[in-house]
């Protein structure tokens, strides 16, 4: 039996155990199998949490991109990697084959090394979600470059930061870009943010505006020329297994964003197979992931996953809003998408619409429906399951983290039976294990404390650039010889995980343990309202206190509060239980969010309990506005 592809839940449970007794052996098998080696390893693992050092696949050679492409051009050249769908539904989509984009990776390489970018260089990625972000990145991997994807809706202060950090030598980013209805001057954001970073030597500047732009003499070129020139010839450059794949930085949900580290092999290995599986991808698919290639569900599931399976992967410019809230089922009309993978923050703005921009396109292809990002409630899933999913399409829940590298906790579908809010099982090599606050690991099921890992896995960061005491304390402090992923989670009667909110945001109220996601789930399900984020402040007598914070479906439903709160309070204690009554509910035009669409739990802490003076790294945060008319109580 092949371990690489599982078909039913009793291989399931086979390869799972297989890869907890012997995950050494396990991890081999598939490695040797599915991907070519420049030559193998001499160790598949060695490890010690308590440094922490890990290394997969100790001393092999290879080049991702040989992996993602080269292998492919003998049985599959002219087959479609990459389906590029424009901001504007009007302008044409672009299909990128396997042996097209071998070309303009190489020429894309060639002009990195004529720039004097070498094996090792720290590049910065700036670029909206057009082809040239994903060639420019397979392009530094082809040479050995260390690629940092800087998402394009960040300000020039935190462009700046994240370029220092990594101490990029260059730059590559575009004259602008659509986003619906409106156009960025990135490259105006570029030229401030470089103000402050004298390490870039060269920015590349991809047209996609043909917008009137500044460009400084001796720094800033044109990219498009220069691809002309160069040969589409380059041979990729020989990786050790743990040589630096890319730097990405964490999406700053719970404080000052963390460069992760991502090595080669391991994280090839651990993407494809699980994108193999979480996504049943079979030969002939169209997949669809809508983050933005700036995150990690995008480098692993847009990218890497995806093209190291041979597979066919959309990369989409727009948003789901533009020309209308109907744009992404009619992508996956237009397309005949099978696999959709997308987060709990769009399904939510999308219910809220009218059900006729659903209902309205062929949605007929899908297969297999996946969500990530944060937890998501009980009617969004519902709303997903139904009406996208026609209930006949799984969703996948996949729960994990830019730390991770890849999906650790998941349902496979049409293999592990789902339920909806939980992420169901680990995948396999995944040993997760549940803690309670005095380290110990809490056996058994029904349970439920601080989620953790006990072994490691090919796709995990392995240091948080130029700051290993911060990896070490922020993921291997915490317990003995565990990774720590900082959510909690509880395990249900049959051993299924859900996983509960951010342990920062575990609320003890008067000697009980809540989870914010259940409680949000609760005061989701009133028909009024669209979402809301639970968080604790300090009170006399109970010690802690729950603080709702709601936005509703139409902010004229706001006129009778008292009723709303009352229904909501009551709805609550049918459902998790009289502890969970917040003290306060305030109904809030919008919630703070993460650029990546995350509810920003640690800012609303901050205003539960006063304590407005200092909101902490607020570089990521998307909607200042909103946090100013929660602080002036005004709708
Ligand atoms: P930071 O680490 O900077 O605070 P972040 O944790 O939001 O930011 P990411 O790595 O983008 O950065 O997100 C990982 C987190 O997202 C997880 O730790 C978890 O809290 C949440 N998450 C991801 N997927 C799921 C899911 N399916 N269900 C519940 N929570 C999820
Ligand atoms: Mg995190």
């Amino acid at each position: 039996m092949s371990n690489y592809h599982i078909k039913n839940l009793e291989e399931y449970f086979q390869v799972y155990r297989k890869s907890v007794r012997d995950p050494q052996n396990f991890w081999e098998e598939i490695a040797e199998e599915h991907f070519s080696w420049q030559k193998k390893w001499d160790n598949v693992l060695s490890w010690d949490f308590n440094k922490p050092e890990v290394k997969w696949f100790e001393n092999a050679k290879l080049n991702i991109t040989e992996n993602c492409i080269d292998r492919y051009l003998f049985n599959r050249s002219d087959k479609t990697a990459i389906i590029w769908e424009p901001n504007d539904p009007d302008e044409e989509a672009q299909h990128i084959s396997y042996g097209e984009l071998h070309k303009k990776v190489n020429k894309f390489a060639n002009v990195l090394k004529s720039k004097g970018i070498k094996k090792g260089d720290r590049v910065c990625i700036y670029l909206p979600m057009i082809p040239e972000l994903a060639v420019a990145m397979l392009a530094c991997a082809r040479i050995g470059a260390i690629h940092s994807v800087v998402f394009a809706g960040f300000s020039s202060k935190a462009l700046a930061t994240r370029t220092n950090d990594a101490d990029c030598k260059m730059m590559i980013t575009s004259d602008g870009s659509y986003r619906g209805n409106k156009t960025i001057d990135l490259k105006g954001i570029v030229d401030k943010a470089l103000e402050d970073c004298p390490g870039v030597e060269n920015v590349l500047v991809a047209k996609r505006l043909d917008s009137d732009i500044e460009m400084k003499e001796g720094r800033d070129e044109w990219l498009q020329p220069l691809l002309d020139e160069a040969s589409d010839v380059c041979e990729a450059e020989t990786m050790d297994a743990e040589d630096p794949l890319f730097i990405l930085y964490t999406s700053g949900s719970t404080g000052k964003p963390k460069g992760m580290l991502h090595t080669t092999a391991g994280y090839m290995v651990y993407t494809a197979y699980t994108f193999k599986n979480v996504f049943q991808y079979k030969e002939g698919d169209v997949y669809w992931c809508t983050a933005d290639i700036g995150w990690i569900t995008g480098h692993s599931y847009i990218l890497y996953g995806p093209l190291a399976n041979g597979a066919t992967t959309v990369m989409f410019e727009g948003v789901p809003s533009y020309p209308d809230a109907g744009r992404f089922w009619d992508v996956v009309d237009k397309h005949k998408v099978n696999q959709f993978y997308t987060a709990p923050t769009a399904i939510r703005s999308l219910a809220k619409r009218n059900i006729e921009f659903v209902e309205s396109h062929d949605l007929s292809s899908l297969k297999v429906l996946g969500t990530v990002g944060e937890p998501i409630n009980e009617e969004a899933w519902h709303w997903y399951n139904d009406n996208v999913g026609k209930n006949k399409s799984p969703i996948v829940d996949t729960w994990w983290q830019t730390e991770t590298g890849g999906i650790m906790i998941t349902p496979i579908p049409y293999v592990t039976p789902v339920k909806p809010t939980y992420a169901t099982l680990p995948f396999p090599g995944v040993q997760p294990a549940i803690m309670d606050e005095n380290g110990n690991e809490l056996k058994g099921n029904q349970v439920d404390g601080r989620l953790c890992i006990k072994f490691p896995w090919p796709g995990m960061a392995r240091t948080v650039w130029r700051d290993h005491e911060r990896y070490k304390t922020t993921y291997f402090s915490t317990f003995e010889n565990m990774y720590f992923t900082g959510d909690g989670a509880l395990r249900d009667e049959v051993g299924y995980y859900r996983i509960t909110g951010r342990v920062d945001d575990v609320i003890i109220v008067s000697g009980h343990n809540l989870g914010t996601a259940p409680i949000e789930d609760a005061i989701d399900e009133h028909p009024a309202v669209a979402e809301s984020a639970v968080v604790g402040f300090p009170h006399e007598v109970k010690g802690n206190a729950l603080y709702a914070f709601v936005t509703l479906k139409e902010v004229g439903e706001s006129r009778n509060q008292d009723n709303l709160r009352k229904e909501i309070l009551q709805q609550i204690g049918d459902k998790v239980g009289p502890i969970a009554k917040p003290e306060k509910i305030q109904f809030v035009s919008g919630l703070p969010k993460t650029r990546s669409g995350k509810i920003m739990r640690r800012i609303l802490r901050k205003i539960a309990s006063n304590q407005t003076e200092d909101l902490g790294d607020t570089s990521t945060l998307l909607n200042p506005e909103v946090v100013e008319k929660i602080m002036k109580n005004s709708l």
